[in-house]
């Protein structure tokens, strides 16, 4: 019994005590900045460097729903783009996810475009049925360590489960396939209302790198509403919880 009680106190806490503070390397890629002094020429230019057309060559804003987070344009314009490690992107809004110029101040979700059942029935206990529509797997373990004994996100009564018949809502990754497209529909038919829908990481959002690809049948985002985008590349699991957590209204 002694051996044991040691062997806790030498680990310590295993599990992250505050997920809405909990602190990330400084090298990880999160929400980014954006000179306001950036100019059209620099615009262009971080455009045409950038893999995944997530930077307009206009204005130089990113719309981190098509963005890998490569890095690419901050190591080519340190001048201009700067990521943070600000872990929480997540948007209620497809438009909320495009940085402009000058903006700082911290991505937080949109109340008003929450639906009000949402809240009402799930703010205590979320189920969730996960569909990896062609995913490659990075946001799907991601997913999977969101309930582990480190994140514990079940703490929140966020879970996964087994069927799309005991779950809440779907949890989508992936760009859509279109091998997967009728599984998908058939998958959330499955789910009874009101279902949430939560696309999370890049590819799933928009398509990302394979955006343009005829293998990908995504009629499914333009034809059903969507509750929270959850961007990255993958997405960190401290990204997937806090988008859910403000989702649901959860203030802790
Ligand atoms: S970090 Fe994002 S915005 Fe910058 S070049 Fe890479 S994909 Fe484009």
């Amino acid at each position: 019994m002694l051996k044991e009680i040691r062997i806790l106190a030498d680990h310590g806490k295993q599990f992250v005590p505050d997920l809405r503070t909990q602190p990330v390397s400084e090298r990880f890629r999160g929400r980014p900045v954006i000179s306001a002094d950036i100019t059209a020429v620099q615009a262009g230019r971080a455009a045409s460097l950038c893999p995944s057309g997530a930077i307009d060559s206009n204005s130089g804003t990113i719309d981190l729903g098509r963005c890998s987070f490569c890095n690419e344009c901050a190591l080519a314009m340190p001048e201009v783009y700067r990521f943070t490690n600000d872990y929480r992107i997540a948007a209620t809004k497809r438009e909320d996810l495009i940085i402009k110029p000058g903006q700082a101040d911290p991505l937080r979700i949109d109340e008003t475009a929450v639906r009000k059942e949402v809240r009402s029935i799930f703010r205590r206990s979320l189920k969730l049925r996960q569909v990896s529509a062609g995913g490659d797997n990075s946001c799907e373990m991601e997913l999977g360590a969101s309930g582990n004994v480190n994140f514990d996100m079940g703490r929140y009564g966020i879970e996964f489960v087994a069927s799309p018949r005991h779950a809440d809502g779907i949890v989508i990754t992936g760009p859509i396939s279109q091998n997967m497209a009728s599984a998908l529909e058939i998958t959330y038919d499955a789910v009874p209302s009101p279902k949430v829908i939560i696309l999370v990481g890049t590819d799933s959002i928009s398509g990302g790198l394979f955006a343009a690809s005829p293998a990908l049948k995504r009629d499914f985002i333009e034809n059903h509403h969507i509750d929270l985008y959850i961007p990255g590349n993958p997405a960190h699991p401290l990204t997937f919880i806090n988008g859910v957590m403000d989702l649901l209204g959860n203030r802790q």
